[in-house]
């Protein structure tokens, strides 16, 4: 009908005024990668607490206020952002996901003494130094969470790239540490859902078509079965958590809270989390208190580099 019309043309220009100068797909993947360093440094306060001790300290948990076991200042993120940055610089480099660059990238942030680093980060890195491959030998052990904490910036330069190129370059950049199935169906798994949610998918179709495609083909990774609490590194109990918060929430605040509060590795269910919830309700979901909580550095670099990442997106030369 043509007031229908008219609506939709007068209520354009007021979404336009919060974010004169991006697009709506650049804002969403601002907000992808600031709800990841986000969720890291919300989540790192609890990093390795039980949901009792977190109740029995905070309440409830949900204020950026740094601490933790790593003794953190207020707003400091750990390796799930800074190596996802040292990944996202390596690939604008070159233009595309490169094994060698990725390698190189990881190496160079390890060097930087890292205020965390896993334990199957720092083995196959060491590795690489003497090997010099940089794809890690295939290892039913390494299905860690370190791999998909990372893969933010494969899915913003792949953007709109055939499925078949995405999940390559994601193969690559995740086995210089985790060589893995089900890192791998887990990483794919994430990318495919940023995408989905940046393309304005809603969260019904991107849980049928994504996350329940995932458990079909590996049923450990179910994740409504029991409500997850203290989950640990191990990639599986990351995405239940992760899945159980995002598909049963409906804001960026209630998403981040309900997985940080579940305690365990707190600060990558937050990260990944943060990135997927970012992907799907864009950067005026995040609440202005998280968003000036986050070091200023960090927020910056992350939105310079999703703005970048996002604009090599449909022309990676690989
Ligand atoms: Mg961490």
């Amino acid at each position: 009908m043509f007031w229908t019309g008219e609506l939709i043309a007068r209520s354009a220009p007021v979404r336009r005024r919060f974010t004169p100068e991006r697009s709506a797909l650049a804002d969403h993947a601002v907000a992808a990668y600031v709800g990841l360093a986000i969720g890291d440094a919300l989540g790192a306060t609890v990093e390795f607490m039980t949901p009792n001790e977190i109740r029995a300290q905070y309440k409830v948990h949900e204020d950026i206020t740094g601490g933790g076991w790593l003794r953190l200042k207020a707003g400091q993120v750990t390796d799930d952002t800074t190596m996802s940055l040292a990944l996202g610089e390596a690939i604008l480099k070159k233009g595309h996901v490169d094994a060698h660059a990725a390698a190189e990238a990881f190496d160079a942030w390890m060097r930087g003494k890292p205020v965390d680093i896993g334990n199957t980060v720092r083995r196959n890195l060491v590795s690489w130094r003497t090997s010099g491959n940089p794809e890690a030998p295939a290892s039913e052990h390494d299905a860690g969470n370190g791999a998909a904490m990372r893969v933010l910036p494969v899915a913003l330069a792949y953007y709109g790239q055939p499925p078949e190129n995405t999940i390559s370059a994601s193969r690559a950049q995740a086995h210089v540490t985790h060589h893995n199935t089900l890192s791998d169906a887990a990483c794919e798994t994430l990318i495919f859902m940023v995408q989905d949610f940046l393309a304005g998918r809603d969260a019904i179709e991107v849980e049928r078509e994504r996350a329940g495609p995932l458990v079909e083909k590996f049923p450990v990774f179910a994740w409504d079965r029991k409500h997850s609490e203290n989950p640990s590194g191990y990639i599986v109990d990351t995405l239940q958590a992760v899945f159980q918060s995002l598909f049963a929430t409906e804001c960026f605040e209630d998403c981040l809270i309900d997985v940080v509060n579940r305690g365990g590795d707190a600060d990558t269910t937050g990260a990944i989390a943060g990135m997927l919830a970012g992907a799907r309700y864009g950067l005026a979901a995040i609440p202005r208190r998280w968003l000036r909580g986050l070091d200023e550095l960090t927020r910056v670099r992350c939105e310079k580099q999703a703005e970048a990442l996002i604009s090599l997106a449909g022309s990676p030369s690989s």
